[in-house]
């Protein structure tokens, strides 16, 4: 069952619901009931796509496994 991302468009909260292809989609916001919008290209846990890097730091350590 996929899980789609909802972002609230009034108290910003975000949240994942595991749905069904074929449910109607959340209208309100489990938070404040405000609307909610459903976000399209994060679907699953992934954070793949612009906008969504860690810059931050260090290359990550080559595995080695002695
Ligand atoms: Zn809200």
């Amino acid at each position: 069952m996929p899980t789609y991302s909802y972002k609230c468009t009034k108290c910003a909260h975000e949240f994942d619901v595991q749905q069904s292809i074929t449910d109607d989609a959340i209208a309100s916001c489990p938070e404040c009931e405000g609307k909610v919008q459903k976000m399209f290209g994060k679907v699953g846990v992934t954070f793949k796509g612009t906008g969504f890097y860690i810059t931050d730091s260090k290359p990550a350590p080559p595995k080695k496994e002695n």
